[in-house]
């Protein structure tokens, strides 16, 4: 096979091992070296060529000379007292992107990001209020996970995943797709789809497609308003995709799938949280197997509440005229707002 067989500069970290053979083959290497790269960067976490001791210092070399190996630079790192720690993660453009650690008894999620900023505008939301910049690859997102796992006390494992950091997932399909296969490899971390959770604005066409991806992964679809004209004013992307495009969809993963899907709600006091729209929220769930997580209102730089709200008391007292209304639903314990990381804080600043 000529030299030129693949992509010049190509990242071998965001590769399957079949895709890593190709690349050897070109290099002269022996296809069996392949899970041994694989495995190098996606088990044993290696963040450099020189690092992949599994392979001999002529192959490393040449690799190094044609491929790069993308690894995440800790720009800066805050704990909170109970262990959640936000991590900015540096790229290689110079941008930077943020992902949450929450450590529980016997779990540890990562909360990682799919892009940076984000283009769909969401009002209350300090990513979608930074604006957009791009989508991450499948390397970057893994590689969120792989620093986090690399600071982990001994003994200490990451979990589960969810995607709900900065960024919209399903905007950004095939490099989020990719990546929960890497991280899902046998070879990898080998993390359990089921232990893997999207969160969508509700793009409908992504849902659509990943209902018929063959993956067992979680959904969550950001609700916010049990009306499409409310919900419009909330989620701008709405008016695109809406309220009943979005239940449909939903019913069909959960067709496709077997898996449930949950649904977020972030209390907005005065816009979102009256008895109508429990009422309204009560109905649209009905007869869909579900859970929805009611999300206090975390305060952000652009979005402006009634003076002295309390948020969370608010949150509460809509989890319970759910419930009071047959449906089944939980507080978020949101974490991390000590240190800026929790939902729809992160911005990526420096
Ligand atoms: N783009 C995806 C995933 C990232 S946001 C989505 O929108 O679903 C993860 C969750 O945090 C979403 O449900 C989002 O609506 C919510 N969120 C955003 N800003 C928030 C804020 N200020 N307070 C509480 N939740 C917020
Ligand atoms: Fe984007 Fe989700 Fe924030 Fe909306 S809530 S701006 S979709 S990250």
């Amino acid at each position: 096979m000529p030299t030129s067989a693949f992509p010049d500069n190509v990242d071998v970290k965001g590769l399957f091992p079949d895709e890593l053979a190709a690349v050897l083959a070109a290099l002269d290497a022996p296809a069996y070296r392949a899970k041994q790269l694989f495995a190098g960067m996606h088990r044993r976490l290696a963040t450099s060529f020189a690092a992949l001791s599994e392979l001999p210092a002529a192959l490393r070399e040449a690799l190094a000379a044609r491929c790069r190996l993308t690894a995440l630079e800790t720009r800066r790192r805050v704990e909170a007292p109970d262990g959640t720690a936000k991590y900015l993660f540096g790229l290689a453009d110079g941008r930077a992107v943020e992902s949450v650690r929450i450590p529980e008894a016997d779990r540890v999620t990562v909360c990682l990001s799919s892009m940076v900023g984000c283009p769909f505008g969401c009002g209350f939301c300090a990513t979608g209020q930074a604006g957009f910049a791009r989508g991450l690859s499948a390397a970057e997102m893994v590689d969120q996970v792989y620093r986090i796992q690399a600071d982990l006390p001994a003994g200490r494992h990451v979990t589960n995943v969810v995607y709900m950091g900065m960024g919209e997932p399903l905007a950004n399909y095939d490099a989020v797709v990719r990546s929960i296969r890497l991280l899902n490899h046998p070879l990898g971390l080998h993390l359990g789809q089921r232990r893997i959770t999207l969160s969508t604005v509700g793009i409908v066409p992504g849902i659509e497609r990943l209902a018929d991806e063959g993956l067992q992964v979680g959904l969550a679809i950001s609700l916010h308003a049990p009306t499409q004209a409310a919900r419009a004013r909330l989620v701008p992307i709405a008016k695109k995709y809406p309220l009943d495009a979005l239940m449909a969809a939903a019913r069909r993963f959960v067709r496709r799938t077997g898996r449930k899907v949950t649904f977020e709600y972030t209390v907005a006091p005065g816009r979102n949280d009256s008895d109508a729209d429990a009422d309204a929220l009560a109905a649209l769930v009905r007869g869909l197997r579900t859970l929805v997580n009611v999300i206090p209102l975390n305060p952000t730089p652009g979005f402006t509440t009634a003076p002295g709200a309390d948020l969370r008391a608010a949150a509460d007292r809509f989890v319970r005229a759910l419930r009071a209304r047959g449906v089944e639903a939980a507080l978020r314990q949101s974490r991390g707002a000590e240190v800026g990381g929790a939902c729809g804080q992160l911005a990526g600043e420096a």
